[in-house]
């Protein structure tokens, strides 16, 4: 159950009235360029309540359909779910975790001035751009790359959205109003990717979620790519890991050339390269470094996933009509799944 959020759609729709533009400037070979990009909508909503899969922990943007047949001739729906990513970052605000991992206090301080707008522009850009560009080639078969395809359609979508993150055309569009929004992104995407998500892998365990291995490929290539100019750094202090970002222009030119091989992947089918990629960047976790994140975390004492309590609505009625409806916040998560359990069981 969920109201649109007008103001925020003006963004998406600023986004997805201009994806013909992203599509045409994007590094991809033209040859897995879509001539016509088709019927991209996209809008922001408030989700008043979560149910199904979606409940205690939901997803914060949905793009549909998967199919890309459908997508090339019909076009694609994004919905971007604003109010779960601004809960998500004013929990995360004052709980210690980016005083914890970040390198700088300037690093710190972007994230608190721009972390939300980046998140939800990343999102966006993920949703309504990402997944629906490119196109394979007429004679690959969509289930080309069989049980690497989620991970790799999601670190298209990722690439496509960070390399244009940082383009100038997001400041003409007046999506945001300085590229330190994009620098934010950058920051907390290789934060994320290298160290930070690791705090939800068990020890010992590798990555089998496609989402996390995407990313981990994403910041793992570029770092090592980007080595010997020092692009991203990797380094310790007082015991601790660290990275850092030298040069952001290089991050998003290694970004595009990841998307340029991954949209050939796509496009192509090659099963073989795909499998490689995800298999050499996106799989293994190194035990030391984990251990490390594990020890920081825990004494930050923060769940590594959130989750959240549907809010109950009570009609107030007047003389037999509704003149209102309260929202309440009565219940812990225990005594809500009894309360559905006992009163919703049938269904
Ligand atoms: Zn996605």
């Amino acid at each position: 159950m969920n109201f649109k959020d007008e103001e925020a759609t003006k963004r998406t729709e600023i986004i997805s009235a201009n994806a013909q533009w992203f599509e045409n400037h994007s590094p991809v070979d033209p040859r897995f360029k879509k001539d016509e990009v088709k019927g991209v909508s996209a809008k922001v909503i408030t989700v008043a309540q979560l149910g199904g899969d979606c409940y205690p922990s939901t997803p914060i943007g949905i793009n549909l359909p998967n199919a890309d047949w459908i997508r090339k001739e019909h076009g694609s729906k994004s919905v971007t779910m604003e109010n779960i990513t601004y809960a998500y970052t004013q929990a995360a605000l004052g709980n210690g975790f980016l005083e914890e991992f970040c390198f700088s206090d300037e690093e710190i301080e972007l994230s608190k001035k721009h972390g939300s707008l980046a998140g939800n522009l990343h999102t966006d850009l993920h949703e309504c751009l990402g997944h629906g560009s490119g196109q394979l080639l007429p004679e690959t078969s969509p289930e080309a790359l069989k049980n690497y395809s989620s991970a790799l359609e999601e670190t298209r979508a990722d690439l496509f959205a960070l390399y244009f993150m940082m383009d100038e055309k997001m400041l003409e569009l007046n999506i945001m109003l300085t590229l330190d929004v994009a620098r934010t992104e950058y920051n907390g995407y290789i934060r994320n990717g290298l160290m930070t998500q690791l705090t939800r892998i068990e020890l010992g365990k590798n990555i089998e979620q496609s989402h996390m291995r995407n990313r981990q490929l994403i910041a793992k290539w570029c770092y090592e790519k980007g080595q010997d100019e020092n692009v991203i750094e990797v380094l310790q202090r007082d015991g601790k890991t660290f990275c850092k970002i030298n040069d952001y222009n290089k991050l998003r030119g290694l970004f595009g050339e990841l998307l340029i091989e991954v949209q050939r992947i796509k496009s192509e089918g090659d099963y073989e390269a795909g499998k490689n990629l995800v298999e050499t960047y996106g799989v293994i976790v190194e035990p030391d470094l984990h251990a490390e994140i594990m020890e920081r975390f825990k004494k930050l004492n923060i769940a590594p996933y959130g989750g959240f309590i549907n809010p109950g609505f009570k009609l107030v009625e007047q003389n037999g009509e509704i003149i209102d409806i309260q929202v309440e916040y009565s219940m812990d998560y225990t005594d809500q799944m009894l309360y559905y359990s006992e009163n919703y069981s049938f269904l």
